[in-house]
Formats: C-alpha cells, sequence, structure tokens
C-alpha cells in the first residue's frame, strides 16, 4: 500500500544556528548540511542518452539536478568557481557512480571567454548539447540601494545576467530539436527585497529571457522555460546571500512552514528538461513552499 508523505515534515523544518562563509561558500560546510537527493533520487531513464551542461553544478539546486539528470542516464558537466573545487568533486563522483560521463568546468562565468568555453568543451567530451541549466548565479546582499558598491553590482550582472545570455548564446548553433535551456529564476523575480535589489532585478531578466527565447526558439524545437524556487537551503544563503538575522528560522516564512531542500527542486528541472515537457514553454515553474507567484 502507498503510504502518504506529508510535504510539511517529509523534510526537517531546519532551524540554521549563526554562520558565514566567503562567498561563494561550499555546500561541505553548511549547517545543517543540505539534502541533494544523493540517498533518495530514482531515476527512470527520462534523460536517457542526453547530454546536459549545469552552471553552478557544484552545490545547492545545480549539485541536486546533476544528480538527478546523471541518475536519468544524462551525461553531466558542471560549471563553477574554482574555490568550489570540494563541492565539485562529489557532483563529479555522484555522477560517474550514476554510469555517466561527468565534466567539471572550473572558472568564472563573468568572463564572455569562459561562457563560451563551458559550451565549446561539452560539445567536444560529449559529442553534443541537448539540455543547458543556467543555474549559476551571485546573491550578497546590502542595506538599500545607497550601500550597493559599484563594483558589486556588475560583478552580480555579469554573474547573473550576462552569463546566462553568453552561455545560450555559445550553446545555440549545437542545440537539436528537441533541446531544453532551462534558466533558475526566484520567487525574488516577483517579489524583491529590499536588500537583494540588485539580485532579484537579475531574477525578474532571467526570467524575461526565458519566456521570449522561448517564443522564438519553439518553431525551431528547442524549448526555454525557468524555474522559480522559493527559500531554499544552499551554500548561497549564509555566504553575505542574507543577513545573519534571516538565516536563523530561514525559509520558515513560507506557507509550508519551512525551507525547501535541493533536492526539493530537482523533479521540475528533470521534468522541463524531458518530453514530458513537450508542449510547456515559456514557463515559470514556481518550487516555493506556497508563496504564488504569478
Ligand atoms: P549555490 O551557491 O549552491 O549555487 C550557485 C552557484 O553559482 C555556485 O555554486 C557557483 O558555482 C555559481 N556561480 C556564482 N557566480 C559564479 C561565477 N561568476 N562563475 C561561475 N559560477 C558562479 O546556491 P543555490 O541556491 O543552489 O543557487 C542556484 C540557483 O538558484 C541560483 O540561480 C539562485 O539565484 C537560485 N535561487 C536560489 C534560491 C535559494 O533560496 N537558495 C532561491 C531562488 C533562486
Ligand atoms: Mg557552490
Amino acid at each position: 500500500m502507498a503510504a502518504l508523505n506529508d510535504p510539511r515534515t517529509l523534510h526537517p523544518k531546519i532551524d540554521p544556528p549563526k554562520q558565514t562563509q566567503p562567498h561563494p561558500g561550499l555546500d561541505a560546510k553548511l549547517d545543517p548540511q543540505a539534502d541533494l537527493g544523493l540517498e533518495t533520487y530514482r531515476g527512470s531513464g527520462r534523460l536517457q542518452g542526453r547530454k546536459a551542461l549545469i552552471t553552478g553544478g557544484d552545490s545547492g539546486i545545480g549539485a541536486a539536478v546533476a544528480i538527478a539528470y546523471a541518475r536519468e542516464g544524462a551525461d553531466v558537466a558542471i560549471a563553477y568557481l574554482p574555490e568550489e573545487e570540494p563541492d565539485a568533486e562529489k557532483i563529479i563522483r555522484a555522477i560517474e557512480d550514476a554510469g555517466q560521463q561527468a565534466l567539471a568546468l572550473p572558472g568564472d562565468l563573468q568572463e564572455l571567454k569562459h561562457c563560451e568555453e563551458i559550451v565549446e568543451k561539452t560539445v567536444e567530451t560529449f559529442g553534443g548539447l541537448d539540455i543547458l541549466v543556467n543555474n549559476a548565479s551571485r546573491q550578497i546582499w546590502h542595506d538599500g540601494i545607497r550601500n550597493i558598491p559599484d563594483d558589486d553590482f556588475d560583478a552580480t550582472m555579469k554573474s547573473n545576467i550576462y552569463s546566462s545570455y553568453r552561455v545560450t548564446k555559445a550553446a545555440l548553433p549545437h542545440l537539436k530539436p528537441g533541446s531544453a535551456i532551462i534558466f533558475t529564476s526566484s520567487i525574488q523575480a516577483y517579489q524583491p527585497s529590499p536588500h537583494l535589489l540588485d539580485y532579484a532585478m537579475t531574477k525578474a531578466a532571467m526570467n524575461n529571457l526565458a519566456k521570449g527565447l522561448a517564443v522564438q526558439l519553439a518553431p525551431e524545437g528547442i524549448r526555454v522555460n525557468a524555474v522559480a524556487p522559493g527559500p531554499v537551503w544552499t551554500p548561497l544563503q549564509p555566504s553575505h546571500g542574507q543577513p545573519q538575522d534571516k538565516i536563523e528560522g530561514f525559509g520558515q516564512h513560507s506557507p509550508l512552514g519551512r525551507a525547501g531542500q535541493p533536492a526539493e527542486l530537482a523533479g521540475a528541472f528533470v521534468f522541463l528538461a524531458s518530453d514530458e515537457a513537450s508542449y510547456v514553454m515559456g514557463e515559470t515553474l514556481g518550487v516555493t513552499g506556497g508563496t504564488p507567484t504569478p
């Protein structure tokens, strides 16, 4: 008999202690540890033989997606910052343990050349590219617009919007009908927090790009969509992504009453990449623990 799982308690309600890490933060140092689905995600061949590139695939949501994609039968390349090597090594092992080819792509996506190189290396190594997940992002909180240094603003725009745009543009010549592009947007695209003004505007831009591009690429058989997560426990948050008072009790304001775990996001990304979503284009799938997305 199938048992019901109550979403309120399927994952623990976390109460993280005060903690901070230098940006970009390591999953390995999160307290409590995030659930990436390593123990739980079971594939069923939904992405058999596909070749995927996930930016920010070393930790958090991107890592959970990398594990799920590999267990669904895809070869997976992950792009990340060089400081994140320990996290990346764990995910590379998980992809290989699933019996798939893995590719590690360290480097800074603020640079145009690197955006182009990660696509070239993926295509060279796997012999093609079918799924692009634009998931890398930088989130540094500031006390309002007067306190955002210009170079910080610039780094956030480059890491989030420029990188998504550039990697997508580089990927396009390789994408065949049946391919999918997925952007990681955010609830912040709709409900911007005053301490995350620059970050929130990049999430709105990524969402908007996903919708416009979906209309352009549908006639070519390439599907473009986005996922808008609510509060999810990842290294983004304690590495200057939130003030300390928002780390304690993180996510408990959501209607479900708890933060999401990266593992709870993977299914949305698998769906949007798979043939089951063949008629789904220009959609932003909210995974927010109940906060409505328009
Ligand atoms: P994360 O820190 O685990 O992942 C973000 C990744 O972005 C990092 O691992 C890093 O590899 C990558 N990155 C950032 N700047 C980079 C650069 N210049 N070059 C290369 N890589 C770079 O955190 P996460 O929460 O899993 O974030 C994944 C996505 O989810 C992001 O787009 C984030 O905006 C989005 N998101 C997260 C939440 C949340 O609550 N955690 C909510 C909504 C949206
Ligand atoms: Mg990381």
